[in-house]
C-alpha cells in the first residue's frame, strides 16, 4: 500500500491561531511512519493546469496560482492564500491524481494521501472553508477522463458537508457523492433532499451523535447506496473532525468508528472495484485525535480488515 505526501503541504500557512495549521501534516505523517513502517511513501507530484481545469475555472486557477503573494491574503474569513499556498495546493491535488494512476495501473491497491490544505469545500469557482482546490474532485475527474471510468464513488466522512464536491458533480452521473456530516454546521448544506441527478446521498447527523448512531446511519443508508452504485473506484474524503475531541464540531466518534467504516469501504472496493481505493486527508483539528484516527484508518487500508 502506498502513501503520498509532500513537504510543500506544510508550507501553506493560514496564520496564527488557525485550526488548519501546518502542524497537522507532521502529526499525520509522523504517526503513520511510527505505526506502519511498511507503508510505501511517495512524493506527490504537482497537478497540472489541465487536470485542475477539469473541475475548476480559470479564474480560480489564476487566483490561487498567479496572485503575487508577499503576505497572506484573506479569500474569505476562513480561507487564506500565503506564499506557500499555491505549491501546497498543487501537490495536494497532484497526490490524488498520482494515487488514481497508481491504483488504475495496478501499481498499488489502496493509497492514502497525507496532504493539506483540505479540498472538499472548494467549488468549481470558489476557494472556501480552508480549501483552495478540490483535490478529491480533481482525482475523480481524472479517473473518469483519463481512465474512462463510468462509476466513481466519493465517500466523505468529514464532519462538514463537502459542498464543493457535491456542487462539482451533482449533474454528472459518472460520479456518486455520499456524505455523512453534522448538521447544523458549516457550510449549511448537505440536506437529505439534495440528491443531484440521483447521484448524491446526504446523511445529516445531529450534534452529539456517537459512534453507534454513526454506524447505524452508514449501515442503513449510505453503504447500501454505495454498494448499489457498484463503483469501479472508491475515493474517500477522509476528515477526522467528527472525533469527540475535535474543537470544530460536536460528534462523539472514536478512532475505532473510523476503522470500522474504513473496513466497510474496503469490502465494497474489493467487491466492485478490484480493491481500488484512494483516500485523501481532509479535516481533523485536534492533533492527537487526528494522529490516532489516521493510524486507525491507514491500518485498515494496509490490512483490509478492521
Ligand atoms: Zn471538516
Amino acid at each position: 500500500m502506498r502513501a503520498y505526501t509532500h513537504p510543500a503541504c506544510a508550507t501553506h500557512d493560514p496564520g496564527p491561531g488557525h485550526a488548519e495549521r501546518p502542524a497537522r501534516l507532521a502529526a499525520v505523517t509522523d504517526a503513520l511512519r511510527a505505526a506502519w513502517p511498511a507503508l510505501d511513501w511517495h512524493e506527490a507530484p504537482s497537478a497540472t493546469r489541465g487536470q485542475l481545469l477539469r473541475v475548476h475555472d480559470d479564474v480560480l486557477l489564476a487566483l490561487v496560482l498567479d496572485t503575487p503573494v508577499q503576505q497572506r491574503i484573506a479569500l474569505d474569513p476562513d480561507t487564506f492564500l500565503g506564499p506557500g499556498s499555491a505549491e501546497a495546493a498543487l501537490r495536494a491535488a497532484g497526490a490524488g491524481v498520482a494515487a488514481v494512476d497508481a491504483v488504475m495501473t495496478g501499481d498499488a491497491g489502496r493509497v492514502f494521501c497525507a496532504v493539506r490544505p483540505p479540498g472538499h469545500h472548494a467549488t468549481g469557482s470558489v476557494a472556501m472553508g480552508f480549501c483552495l482546490f478540490n483535490s478529491i474532485a480533481v482525482a475523480a475527474a481524472h479517473a473518469c477522463d483519463r481512465h474512462g471510468l463510468e462509476r466513481v464513488a466519493v465517500i466523505d466522512f468529514d464532519v462538514h458537508h463537502g459542498n464543493g464536491t457535491q456542487d462539482i458533480f451533482d449533474t454528472d452521473p459518472r460520479v456518486m457523492y455520499l456524505s455523512s456530516h453534522q448538521a447544523p454546521l458549516y457550510p449549511d448544506s448537505g440536506y437529505a433532499d439534495e440528491r443531484g441527478v440521483g447521484n448524491v446521498v446526504n446523511a445529516p447527523l445531529p450534534p452529539g451523535m456517537d459512534g453507534d448512531g454513526f454506524r447505524q446511519v452508514w449501515r442503513d443508508t449510505l453503504l447500501p447506496a454505495l454498494d448499489g452504485f457498484r463503483p469501479q473506484l472508491v475515493l474517500v474524503s477522509a476528515g477526522f473532525d467528527g472525533h469527540r475531541l475535535d474543537p470544530l464540531a460536536q460528534l462523539q466518534l472514536e478512532a475505532s468508528d473510523y476503522a470500522w467504516l474504513t473496513g466497510e469501504l474496503v469490502a465494497i472496493a474489493d467487491r466492485h472495484a478490484h480493491g481500488r481505493l484512494v483516500s485523501m486527508l481532509e479535516g481533523g483539528y485536534d492533533l492527537q485525535a487526528l494522529a490516532e484516527c489516521s493510524v486507525a484508518h491507514v491500518g485498515v487500508l494496509l490490512d483490509g480488515a478492521a
